[in-house]
């Protein structure tokens, strides 16, 4: 089978990439197994400095993978530059910075009496082969932020790019081919949902997967038959809140770009926004201005929005607004398809939540626009929704947006600003509820692709421990001090029995 690939824009072929048979990724898998031995062998140094030449080399080709991003995604150029060059560069400096730091095998102090004398030490384990599954969306920052991470800790990758931007997915591909030392350490696999799912059935130590819940759901579902451990970064349906101090200018701005950044095609993007009545209609006002002043691509060089990549995604947004009109809501701006997956920017209010497009992830440009008589009617509607990946809370008054933020319930909220924390590697990227159960960037990025494992040494080869075999009378009577001078309050009883249980703790049995 053959996956071809086409630009939303201009509906071009931009090439065409042979499907990997889903009978041949088990022996793909077990090649990276293979490999994977070596590369955790080498060391942490000598594998930094091999994903430091990937850095550069992908640094130097920055515009070449921009460019392509752009025509097979849609998004502008600029954009693929800010949403996924600086964000992947931004992934690679910080792991290569502190992977080695946080890798360090760590001391555990026990301190049990009994076992104080013994080594304790937590090193920590790449799982082996690690698959990755990924998105369209954001076709080179969602696989590096988990590609890098893995393996610089040590596993091996298998990759299976989205079908709708193999290309990206294969550029990928020879830029960790140039290096020697990752052959067979990094493996790409192409195709539709059947080689994803021989991917997930194969014999992989741990799977990463970034898509949607309902796939989410099919996979942890394959999952669970083998016990294999899964990250999963899914749906969102991100709520934002004006309080009624809000900078309304800049909110706007701010809304208008958090909504329809890759053309509301982003996991994080604004999809649900709840303003204090006080400000409901100025705020429209401020947001018809930046948002009517968008250009959707139409041939020239420099445009803001693209067309929706795939036409489902273009169903899902005609039927959010059809839904939402029927139901009482008014379109403020735009709502009109232009062509097949083309849609004009769209603001709608009056919305509730009994409508589509605030119950479900549209991912699409739509800004569905509700008023609320209070913050905590606004923290209310936030929290109504089955997903929880991201938030924000827009006020001048930094202190009570605070507050406001800790009682959302997702795995994110930013004050004053949506979406940038997913292009600082420092910010843990995850959600709660049906956006998913894993954490990208941050040391939590990294520590999902090791385990822990607990090592401790008993350097007293003489001694029988009092707690062996066999338990007669003498046992019972040192398990009883024991217990007493471990967890006793009276301290003159602690003392007794301490000295009572001291020729077993030294003498052994
Ligand atoms: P999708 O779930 O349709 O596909 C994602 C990947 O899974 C693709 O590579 C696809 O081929 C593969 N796949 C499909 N069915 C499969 C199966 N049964 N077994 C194994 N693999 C299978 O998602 P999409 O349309 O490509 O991406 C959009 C979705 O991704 C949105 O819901 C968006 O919110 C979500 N997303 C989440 C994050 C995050 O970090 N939480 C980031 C980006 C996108």
């Amino acid at each position: 089978m053959i996956l071809k690939s086409f630009s939303p824009n201009t509906i071009k072929l931009l090439g065409q990439i042979g499907c990997t048979d889903p009978t041949e990724v088990e022996a793909i898998v077990k090649t990276a197994k293979d490999a994977q031995v070596h590369w955790q062998e080498i060391g942490i140094n000598k594998r930094i400095n091999e994903l430091k030449i990937i850095r550069d080399n992908l640094f130097s080709k920055y515009a070449e993978i921009a460019q392509l991003i752009s025509d097979e995604n849609g998004k502008p150029f600029a954009e693929a530059i800010s949403s996924e060059i600086i964000p992947t560069l931004s992934v690679f400096d910080y792991y290569l910075a502190k992977s080695k730091k946080y890798l360090r095998p760590q001391k555990v102090r026990i301190k049990l009496p009994v076992m104080i004398h013994k080594k304790s030490w937590i090193e920590f384990e790449p799982w082996g082969v690690v698959g990755i599954i990924s998105p369209w969306n954001y076709p080179l920052l969602l696989p590096m932020g988990q590609i890098i991470p893995a393996l610089i800790a040590g596993n091996s990758v298998v990759f299976k790019p989205s079908e709708f931007t193999p290309l990206v997915g294969s550029w990928i591909e020879k830029l960790f081919n140039e290096s020697n030392l990752l052959k067979n350490v990094f493996n790409v696999i192409y195709g539709e949902a059947q080689v994803g799912q021989s991917l997930v059935n194969s014999k992989i130590d741990k799977l990463f997967f970034t898509g949607s819940t309902n796939v989410g759901k099919i996979i942890s579902k394959n999952a669970a038959d083998k016990l294999l451990p899964i990250s999963l970064e899914l749906g969102g349906k991100d709520p934002i809140l004006v309080l009624k101090d809000a900078d309304l200018d800049r909110t706007a701005q701010g809304i208008a770009w958090g909504a329809l950044t890759n053309s509301g095609q982003t996991c994080v993007s604004v999809e649900r926004v709840y303003v204090h009545e006080s400000v409901h209609d100025e705020l429209i006002h401020k947001l018809i201005g930046p948002v009517s002043r968008l250009k959707l691509y139409n041939g020239s060089e420099y445009y803001d929005l693209s067309a929706l990549k795939t036409e489902q995604q273009a169903n899902k947004v005609k039927e959010h607004i059809q839904d939402a009109v029927r139901k009482g809501a008014k379109i403020i701006f735009g709502g009109r398809q232009i062509d097949e997956n083309k849609f004009e920017p769209t603001i709608l209010t009056d919305v509730n939540h009994d409508m589509l497009v605030m119950k479900e992830e549209t991912f699409g440009p739509i800004i569905a626009i509700k008023k609320v008589s209070d913050d905590n009617e606004a923290i209310k509607f936030a929290n109504d929704s089955d997903y929880g990946l991201s938030a924000s809370v827009w006020t001048k008054d930094i202190s009570h947006g605070r507050e406001v933020a800790r009682k959302i319930k997702s795995g994110s909220v930013l004050i004053n600003d949506c979406i940038s924390y997913f292009g600082t590697s420092e910010a843990v990227v995850g959600g709660i509820k049906l956006s998913g159960t894993g954490r990208v960037h941050g040391r939590s990025g990294l520590m999902e692709m090791v385990y822990e494992k607990y090592y401790n040494s008993d350097s007293f080869t003489w001694q029988k421990k009092f707690w062996w075999f066999p338990y007669g009378n003498k046992a019972t009577e040192n398990m009883k001090f024991a217990l007493t001078f471990l967890y006793g309050r009276n301290v003159f009883k602690r003392l007794m029995a301490g000295i009572k249980i001291l020729p077993a703790l030294f003498k052994g049995k």
